[in-house]
Formats: C-alpha cells, sequence, structure tokens
C-alpha cells in the first residue's frame, strides 16, 4: 500500500497516515497543514476554517495521533452544535482510527438513549463528541469525567453561539483540567467567540487561510447546486448536453478518480484518471492520450492534474470543490489555455456555499447558477447528434446495403421510411433518442430514468435543500409550548431543543415569542404528525415543550423550496445557513415589517 505522501511530514502516526492512504487523501488541505504540526505539539489553536475546508481531519487526526489506546478514559472531547454534526465528526473519527486497535468514540447528544450512553462510557471511550447540553449533563451526573482530558475541540464555535449554547460551553470549559489544550474552529468570530478565545485558549497559534485574489479570464464560470440529484447522475446529464471537446473532472480522493472514470467509461465516454499514486511517466502518458483526443476526460486530483497544458481542454468541471479558493484558480486554469474559450462548473453542495462566495470573492467574478439539463434538453441533443452521424454515414458507400433495403421493402411491402425508422428504433435502444416523460416538471428529478445504462448506487446526499438557496418562501404555522418567562426559558434553549430534537435545520425556527407560562414558536407548515408528537415531551429547563399547533402564521420564511417530509422533522440542520451569527433571523425579518423572528445574542 502506497503511503499518503502529502502527510508524511506532518508527523503523524504511522496507524492515522496508513488509514489516510486507505481512504485516498493525497495531501493535507491548507486548514489541515496548518493546523496539525501545532495540535501535536499541544498548542492552543484558533482556526478560522467552514465547513469543506477539511476542518474536521485538522483536529481529527493529530488528537488521534496522541491518544492512548491503553487509556480508556475521554482524552478529547469535541463540542458541535448539532446531533447531527455530531455524529459525522464521530464517524470521521472512526473512519480515520481504522487501524488504531482498542480505539473507542462515542457520539453523544439529546434524544439518544441516555442507557445507551452510560453503558458505552462505562465501557470505555477516547473520544467524545457531543453537543454542549447532554455532555454538560454528564458532566453534573458524574458520568463523564474529563480528568484525562488532553484536548477539547470547539468545532462549529459561532454556531454553537447561535444556538444558545454559549453558557453551557463556558461552563464546560471551566471544568476541563487545567492543562488540557482548546482547539477552537468558527467559520467566523463574533465577539462572545473571540471571547472564550482569550479566556480560555493560551497563547493559541492562529491559523486562517488567506484567500488571494486572482482573475480568470476568457473561462465562463457557472455552478450547480448539488441538490436532488446524484451528483453522477448530474455529471453524466451535463455531459450529454455540454459541448465539450477535453474535459477535466476535479474530486477529492485518488479512490474516487478511478471509481468515477469507471463509471463514465461505463457510460460510453472515452475516460481516464490520473491521481498522485501514478508515476510521472504514466501521467505523462495520460495527458497525451487527452491532448491527441484518444481520451476526452480526465478525473483528477489537484496533485496529479498540476501544471496540464491541454489546449483542447474545453471544461473543468470542480465534482467536489476545492478546499480553498487558490485550488479553484489553478483548477479552472486548465481551461480557456491557448486563446481559446473555458467553461468552468463547479458542483456545490449547500453546506458549502460560503466557498463559493469565497470564490466569486477571489476571482471577482460572479459564478452563474446553472440548471441540469432537461429532459428534453437531453433528447434533442441526442436526436442531433444522431443527425450528424446519419449525415456522415450518407457519403458511406451504401451499395451493398441498398440491396437489403429494396429487398426487404419488396418482399415486406414496406416502404422506405417506414424501414428507416425501424432501423432508427433497434440503433437507440442502448441510448434512447425518445426519452420517457417525467411528469409536468421541466428540471429533471433524482428517480427520473432518461435512459442511463448503469444506473449509480445512490450517493450520500444532502436531505433538504437549505434556505439560503433561492426558491419559493415556506409557509409557517405557530405553535405553542408550555415553556415560557417563568421557566426561565431564552429564545436559544428552545431553538437548540427543537432543531436537536427533530432534526430540523435552526434556519427554519422563526419567529419565537415568549410570554410567562407559555411561548409560541413558528416552524414549517405541514410538519409531521410523529415530529409533533416528538417534539411534545422534548424539555427545555426540565419542562416538556407539550407543543401544539395554534394555527398558521403571518410569518413565511423567505428564500425556500418547502421543505419535503424529512424522517424525522423538517430539513436538516446539515443544510442551516451557516452565515454571521444570528444573520439568517435577521433575514427572515427584513422582508417582513411587521417583525419577523428576532436574532439572539
Ligand atoms: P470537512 O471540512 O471536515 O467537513 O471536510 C470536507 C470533506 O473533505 C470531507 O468529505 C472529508 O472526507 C474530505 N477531506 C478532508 N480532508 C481531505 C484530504 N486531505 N484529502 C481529500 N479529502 C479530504
Amino acid at each position: 500500500m502506497t503511503t499518503a505522501s502529502g502527510f508524511a511530514d506532518l508527523g503523524l502516526s504511522a496507524a492515522v497516515q496508513k488509514a489516510l492512504s486507505r481512504i485516498g487523501y493525497e495531501q493535507p488541505s491548507p486548514i489541515q497543514a496548518a493546523s496539525i504540526p501545532h495540535i501535536l505539539a499541544g498548542k492552543d489553536i484558533l482556526g478560522t476554517a467552514q465547513t469543506g475546508t477539511g476542518k474536521t481531519a485538522a483536529f481529527a487526526l493529530p488528537t488521534l495521533s496522541r491518544i492512548n489506546l491503553k487509556n480508556t478514559n475521554p482524552q478529547v472531547l469535541v463540542l458541535a452544535p448539532t446531533r447531527e454534526l455530531a455524529i459525522q465528526v464521530a464517524e470521521a473519527f472512526q473512519n480515520y482510527a481504522s487501524d488504531l486497535k482498542g480505539f473507542h468514540v462515542l457520539p453523544i447528544y439529546g434524544g439518544s438513549s441516555m442507557q445507551n450512553q452510560l453503558r458505552m462510557l462505562k465501557r470505555g471511550v477516547q473520544v467524545i463528541v457531543g453537543t454542549p447540553g447532554r455532555v454538560m449533563d454528564h458532566m453534573r451526573r458524574g458520568t463523564l469525567k474529563l480528568d484525562n482530558l488532553q484536548t477539547v475541540v470547539l468545532d462549529e464555535a459561532d454556531e454553537m453561539l447561535r444556538m444558545g449554547f454559549i453558557d453551557d460551553i463556558n461552563w464546560i470549559l471551566e471544568h476541563k483540567p487545567e492543562t488540557c489544550q482548546v482547539a477552537l474552529f468558527s467559520a467566523t468570530m463574533p465577539g462572545p467567540i473571540r471571547k472564550i478565545a482569550s479566556t480560555y485558549l493560551k497563547d493559541p497559534q492562529v491559523v486562517k487561510i488567506e484567500a488571494e485574489t486572482a482573475t480568470v479570464e476568457r473561462i465562463s464560470q457557472r455552478y450547480w447546486k448539488a441538490v436532488g440529484t446524484p451528483k453522477l447522475d448530474a455529471l453524466t446529464r451535463i455531459l450529454e448536453v455540454e459541448n465539450f471537446d477535453g474535459v477535466i473532472i476535479f474530486v477529492r480522493t485518488k479512490t474516487l478518480t478511478v471509481e468515477l472514470s469507471d463509471k463514465l467509461e461505463a457510460r460510453g465516454h472515452s475516460a481516464a484518471a490520473i491521481n498522485g499514486d501514478l508515476s510521472q511517466q504514466l501521467r505523462e502518458r495520460t495527458i497525451e492520450q487527452l491532448k491527441k483526443g484518444k481520451i476526452d476526460i480526465l478525473v483528477a486530483t489537484d496533485v496529479a492534474a498540476r501544471g496540464i497544458d491541454v489546449s483542447r481542454v474545453s471544461h473543468v468541471i470542480n465534482y467536489d470543490i476545492p478546499y480553498d479558493t487558490e485550488a479553484y484558480v489553478h483548477r479552472i486554469g486548465r481551461t480557456g489555455r491557448a486563446g481559446r474559450d473555458g467553461n468552468a462548473i463547479l458542483f456545490v453542495a449547500p453546506r458549502e456555499r460560503r466557498m463559493l462566495r469565497a470564490i466569486e470573492q477571489a476571482t471577482r467574478q460572479v459564478i452563474t447558477p446553472m440548471e441540469l439539463p432537461s429532459r428534453e434538453q437531453v433528447q434533442e441533443r441526442r436526436i442531433d447528434q444522431f443527425k450528424d452521424e446519419l449525415d456522415k454515414a450518407l457519403s458511406a458507400d451504401l451499395a451493398q446495403f441498398n440491396g437489403i433495403v429494396s429487398q426487404f421493402s419488396q418482399e415486406r411491402d414496406a416502404d422506405a421510411e417506414q424501414i428507416a425508422a425501424a432501423l432508427l428504433y433497434l440503433i437507440q435502444q442502448d441510448k434512447p433518442l425518445i426519452l420517457p416523460e417525467g411528469g409536468k416538471s421541466e428540471r429533471p428529478r433524482r428517480d427520473e430514468s432518461i435512459g442511463f445504462e448503469d444506473r449509480p448506487p445512490r450517493e450520500k446526499k444532502e436531505r433538504h435543500p437549505r434556505p439560503d438557496f433561492d426558491g419559493e418562501a415556506i409557509a409557517m404555522e405557530r405553535f405553542r409550548i408550555a415553556v415560557g418567562h417563568d421557566h426561565q426559558v431564552k429564545p436559544g434553549d428552545i431553538v437548540g431543543a427543537i432543531a436537536n430534537e427533530a432534526d430540523l435545520s435552526s434556519a427554519y425556527i422563526g419567529r419565537i415569542k415568549l410570554h410567562d407560562e407559555y411561548s409560541t414558536v413558528d416552524l414549517p407548515a405541514g410538519m409531521p404528525k410523529e415530529v409533533q408528537n416528538l417534539l411534545k415531551g422534548v424539555r427545555v429547563r426540565n419542562h416538556p415543550l407539550q407543543l401544539e399547533l395554534e394555527g398558521p402564521a403571518d410569518d413565511f420564511v423567505p428564500g425556500a423550496p418547502k421543505p419535503r417530509r424529512p424522517s424525522r422533522g423538517g430539513p436538516s440542520k446539515h443544510q442551516r445557513s451557516r452565515s454571521d451569527n444570528g444573520d439568517s433571523r435577521r433575514r427572515h425579518s427584513r422582508n417582513k415589517p411587521s417583525g419577523g423572528p428576532k436574532p439572539r445574542s
């Protein structure tokens, strides 16, 4: 097995490096390269990093490298704003620790069985990833002891602030061992987060990846919101209608370069993979093939595509978003060469929206949104291509075939047009020219078959569109909850409880009005019964919410397609706004002079 060579100099443990090469990471992302050595050295870190920059590995890899597996007491505590992120981070730890024997990580959050958590804690875990409320709960009960703690990580600190966890975080940090290292990661640094940093971080190393500005000319840039359709399907559709010559598709891992190029080959494209595992010679040979038109599509990692200069590359597709703006500029610079025009397409998952804005700022260009090609467009394109092929075939030597057709025509009494149609029917069966109707919608749907063979496995995807992307407004309903001023409840407590328990993005939680004995909260209309029932029993400051529907709210949450019925609640927190502290509420109220939901401090 090859090693993840780009990580070799960072000082990570051998077991962690082995896992990385198996996973297929080639090089550390900038935030990883900047943070890992400091965290390994036991220093405190103040990192400005958002989702998608690789920040999870930036703290998981070095802390894992320092763990003492013989000690089964918690050594690393990660605080995360939501249940979903806690699970995701715990999964990442598990993945990176797959070569660490006897390693255990436990996600702890409200709503999951306390019994289970207690059992796991008793058995012994080295890493805890939890939401602040539940972590505090365990600490108070004495079921979570931090005596052996080496590192506390605050992940998405600004989100935790936004969700009302600031007091809990302070309480937890006050109870950590004096010598414990603290790593604080946040996309933004609002005042209260800076205060935490100045109170609890000792001489912190400040890690910030500065975006350099760069201009990219002659390249038309578009992005597709990667929601609702698996990325592979989207890519296939795009490749059907785009007028491309050569294409470079960028992905994050070596493994994916191979997987994706195999899948494209299976769909009839001539594609090849290049990644850091290939020898220089093989890499050059593959690039030469692209140059000569023997292959049209190259699926590459950043490392492998460095410096490629092939003028027929008409398109760069960022299948996985790059870690930073510099990588983006470098990637798209592979097209638009030798005075030709280039096209860059970027797939942006809802949670990666910040990176999109950062790229626009750095390149000082607007990246325009694109729709996936519709069924009609794909069909039209297939028919056009077929006509072109037919045209070419007309100039071939057809004498012998003419004979067969006229013989057939006489024998079966069929006219030439009918025979031609029948031949066409036969030829197009693998790649149908007439695509099945997909209902009213012009836009391709996730389950709409358009005749792609070898349907891909479902990709892990965002479950719901996020509210920040433009779309229709969603109607809200007003609910009454049985907690208010009398119970010392703050709006943040309510947002935190509902967001966590109903797995609902906090950005979808509308206006909250506190009264003495009760309060009202606006939530997206049409909440499934089972979620309402679940929320009835949720406790805030130890009082059950007893949520009850009052009626329609006069507010709308603008800018969001109506969320579909989720498994447990509304749109997942995973897609919630990751903008500055409290701004989603401010944004909502902007459209509503009557006073929408108020920002919380
Ligand atoms: P995060 O910012 O932690 O949410 O990570 C974003 C994504 O990047 C995750 O899917 C990681 O698996 C992936 N990732 C993180 N570091 C690397 C790396 N060095 N090489 C390739 N992929 C990575």
